[in-house]
């Protein structure tokens, strides 16, 4: 059982809340380092402008920054299924690893346990690594990931439909109908933006800020 160390928080966040609903992806990242320390402090400096979800070290163990309603800092410039920034629609889960480290079997067993929360909270479609929303500019979690250890997590919750590359099955995703799985209806994003913005649009506020937010 992966063990909660402690909640954190972080100055690096968006002001504004978003809503469960609008929460459609999981990012996978690793931090560049074994120990976990220097990111969580990090994450904690307002100079950093990043920030994620959950930081998971080498044994497990976790530490969760705010709740999921806040956008956090973890994706930087990124694109995913024709839609920029997805930091406000994603959770961002950083693994404690380097390159060339891999990643523990304690890891995994987290990353399942986060994942299994998550998606009962969000109606989760993609979990992805940063390397897939920000290709050319990042490469975590890299070749050594191995994405099929999350395989477990997409069959329980059958709304997932690409998982690190791969589009699974359209069984998959069509099944959960059968089994009368309750399904979160997502909120058309202009409802929970500002409404004087044109439909499909970035807010105003977007084109300030995230631009210039690393991640
Ligand atoms: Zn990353």
């Amino acid at each position: 059982m992966p063990r909660l160390i402690h909640r954190m928080s972080t100055p690096n966040m968006s002001p504004w809340a978003r809503l469960r609903a609008d929460v459609d992806m999981v990012v996978v990242h690793y931090t560049g380092a074994l120990q976990a320390s220097g990111t969580l402090s990090w994450f904690n400096d307002p100079k950093s402008q990043v920030s994620a979800h959950y930081v998971v070290n080498r044994q497990g163990d976790y530490w969760p920054f705010e709740t999921i309603e806040r956008t956090l800092w973890h994706a930087g410039d990124s694109t995913w299924m024709g839609k920029r920034y997805c930091n406000r629609r994603s959770v961002g889960v950083e693994l404690a690893a380097t390159r060339d480290s891999g990643f523990t079997d304690a890891q995994y067993d987290t990353l399942l346990f986060i994942l299994s929360d998550v998606m009962m909270l969000c109606p989760i479609r993609y979990i992805v690594g940063h390397e897939h929303i920000a290709p050319g500019r990042k490469i975590d979690p890299g070749p050594l990931f191995e994405w099929d250890r999350l395989v477990p997590a997409t069959q329980r919750h059958l709304d997932v439909e690409w998982l690190g590359g791969e589009k699974l099955r359209k069984v998959l995703i069509t099944s959960h109908v059968d089994l009368g799985k309750p399904k979160v209806t997502p909120t058309p994003v202009s409802q929970t933006e500002d409404p004087r913005m044109e439909p499909g649009k970035d807010p105003w506020w977007h084109r300030l800020v995230e631009p210039f937010r690393r991640g």
